[in-house]
């Protein structure tokens, strides 16, 4: 008999605002002393009241209309009660009876074609803090540093059917999250996870199988394996009579390519959620709504069609519109300098390889985009050596503030009125101080050539339009 499986995903994508989603905490605490970043509030100290940071809503709103999504205009926040040490309150603040987007559709394309993946919900909560396990001393620690973390959670409905569309679809959300600038999405950073629903039935039914939810994985590719593994477990059971299927959570362990049950799955009714009578509502009026959805970006596909109708190839447009950063640096670059063929051509070689040299990603580009447009122009122009304009480029990644025009010139780097005089003097010198490579050139080896030729630049400081230089290097030469 064949199968199919049914898959859908919860996925929780740390947001990136400043501060913690109910007080002012810090909410990056990398690298921090444990329990740096608390305070009695995220704590759950009796007494104290959380505030709503409006920061959360106003990218929990923007993630939903990114997804597609309608947005509750009364949004609230529940109690979902459950004990675990690594949580303060013995509850977490979440939503339940109206999260903050819902009813909408992430498009992705697969080797099986275009599908419409629908989201149910998409709701803003709280993060837990962290347990750390001492083996030496046979003790766990708790760290609240990451508690009231604000978190949207992603909820699909089981419209996915296969590891490739999971991917796909996962690799989409990274995209459009990135793209509204409401989350960095690293799964490798914990700033986006991912729990897999999966069942699987006789093709063709419509009677929905055994869920078992995993959770555990930490990569787009450990999310794969989990997949076949589960669903070879699910048809093996079935077919075989090998286990009995049961609704559960299991765990996966990438290492030995295998899931453990880990509990049996409680249901909504085992959390208790009731309102939080501590947070208000949160009406979004049409102020609020419309300056969010102004602020919503152009779709990748739009950014890509109108980089093409620029000039740009398919493939250079591709690129680029990957990912936010880099389309905005080429818009206003290109906007500065009013070359976006040139523009495509400095990011997609010096920009790409100073941000690999760094071990940087397109999202940590922090260039004055501006700035970077005017540098083009000014070698363009052939006021700057292409050198040494990739040296001003490679100082601009260090200090925003870097002005190209004043650096070139405070640096000796501007090529000011070309002044052959000067040029051939040094030219002459040059050529007068090696005639080894003078006669080697005219004895055939073109290489020598390329010898005096880097000897004069190094000469000019870089300061000279090379065809400039290699018109009268030839003509001396050729006269020695
Ligand atoms: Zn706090």
């Amino acid at each position: 008999m064949k199968y199919e499986t049914v898959i859908g995903l919860e996925v929780h994508v740390e947001l990136a605002t400043e501060s913690k989603i109910f007080c002012s905490c810090s909410a990056h605490s990398f690298g921090a002393d444990p329990n740096s970043h608390v305070c009695p509030a995220c704590c759950g100290m009796p007494g104290m009241l959380p505030v709503v940071n409006r920061r959360v809503v106003d990218f929990g709103m923007k993630a939903g209309l990114m997804l597609n999504c309608d947005i509750n205009r009364v949004t609230t926040f529940d109690k979902k009660s459950y004990y675990y040490p690594d949580l303060p309150g013995a509850y977490q603040t979440t939503q339940w009876f109206a999260p903050v987007a819902v009813n909408g559709r992430v498009d992705i394309e697969t080797s099986a074609g275009k599908k419409s993946v629908r989201i149910k919900q998409i709701h803003m909560e709280e993060d837990a803090g962290k347990l750390v396990h001492d083996i030496s001393e046979g003790t766990t620690h708790v760290d609240f540093n990451r508690t009231s973390v604000p978190l949207i959670e992603i909820v699909s409905q089981p419209d996915l059917s296969s590891a490739e569309e999971v991917e796909a679809y996962l690799i989409r959300l990274r995209t459009l999250l990135r793209y509204a600038k409401v989350a960095e999405c690293e799964m490798a950073h914990g700033t986006m996870r991912c729990d897999v629903n999966l069942s699987v039935r006789p093709e063709g039914s419509d009677v929905l199988g055994v869920r078992t939810e995993m959770k555990n994985m930490n990569s787009i590719e450990a999310i794969k394996r989990a997949i076949a593994y589960e669903t070879e477990r699910h048809i093996d059971a079935i077919e075989n009579g090998t286990e009995v299927l049961v609704q559960e959570t299991r765990r996966w362990d990438d290492a030995k390519g295998k899931s453990y049950a880990m509990r049996s799955k409680e249901t909504a009714g085992d959390y208790r959620y009731f309102p939080d009578p501590n947070v208000m509502p949160v009406v979004i009026d049409d102020e609020w709504f419309n300056t969010i959805q102004a602020s919503v970006p152009e779709f990748p596909e739009v950014k890509r069609e109108k980089y093409i109708a620029l000039g740009l190839t398919e493939y250079d447009a591709e690129r680029i519109s990957e990912s936010i950063m880099l389309c905005e640096c080429f818009e206003e670059a290109s906007e500065a300098c009013g070359n976006p063929k040139e523009v495509v051509n400095w990011i997609t070689s010096d920009v790409m390889r100073i941000l690999n040299a760094k071990q940087m990603t397109y999202e940590m580009l922090n260039l004055d985009n501006k700035a970077f447009g005017k540098l083009i122009s000014l070698t363009v122009d052939g006021k700057i050596s292409r050198a040494n304009s990739k040296k001003i480029l490679s100082a601009m990644f260090d200090d925003r503030t870097i002005e190209p025009e004043a650096y070139a010139e405070a640096n000796d780097m501007l090529i000011g009125e070309q002044n052959d005089d000067m040029i051939l003097d040094i030219v002459k010198k040059v050529v007068e101080s090696d005639p080894k490579s003078v006669s080697d050139f005219k004895g055939g080896k073109e290489k020598a050539l390329m010898a005096l030729f880097g000897k004069c630049m190094k000469e000019l400081k870089g300061n000279c339009d090379p065809q400039q230089l290699k018109v009268i290097l030839l003509e001396c030469v050729n006269n020695a």
